[in-house]
């Protein structure tokens, strides 16, 4: 995993930006999960827990990491979090559709790009850091996410399933050219 990271700062990016259901946790909650924290965390992927704290474990490199979600569930998100990776979990950026930040003019409203978009600022305004677009990656299962962050010069990996979190070094070295 460290070695996947070490690619990822190698090609540029910056901000590599998780979808929560159906990436980060093999179920979809529809964004109305209503059982505990805890019992949401077992569904927490082991790769991804793995992927998150190599990432955050670079932040000295100017690496960040980014959850972007529709679910309006981000409390709950973040007692995942918790549960999953401790120790620097408050450096995770979580955008969700949780009505604590505004639309933003002059961003696509499809995809996560709004979501990606209030992260970007929020890191401006915290670490003086400017992101460009090129320097995201998103990481979500919906290929119509991905396909609009690419189309906005993002990077994009579709998580299809498990064991893809392996192949990503590959497909990630894809983008390249970009
Ligand atoms: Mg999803």
């Amino acid at each position: 995993m460290a070695r996947y990271v070490d690619h990822l700062v190698s090609i540029g990016v910056r901000l590599v930006a998780l979808d929560f259901d159906a990436t980060i946790i093999d179920l979809h909650t529809g964004g109305a999960w209503m059982e505990s924290a805890k019992d949401l965390s077992k569904h927490v992927r082991s790769s991804l827990v793995e992927l998150m704290k190599a990432v955050l474990e670079r932040k000295a490199d100017g690496i960040y990491l980014c959850v972007v979600t529709h679910s309006p569930q981000t409390d709950l998100i973040r007692q995942v979090l918790r549960n999953k990776i401790a120790r620097g979990h408050n450096d995770v950026v979580i955008k969700g559709d949780d009505k604590t930040w505004d639309r933003i003019s002059g961003i696509p409203t499809g995809g996560k790009q709004q979501h990606i978009e209030a992260v970007v600022r929020d890191l401006k305004k915290k670490y003086g850091v400017s992101i460009a677009p090129y320097e995201v990656v998103l990481i979500d299962d919906d290929y119509i996410n991905v396909t609009i962050a690419l189309s906005y010069d993002m990077k994009g990996i579709i998580y299809e399933k498990e064991e893809s979190i392996e192949e990503i070094f590959n497909l990630t070295r894809g983008t390249d050219a970009t």
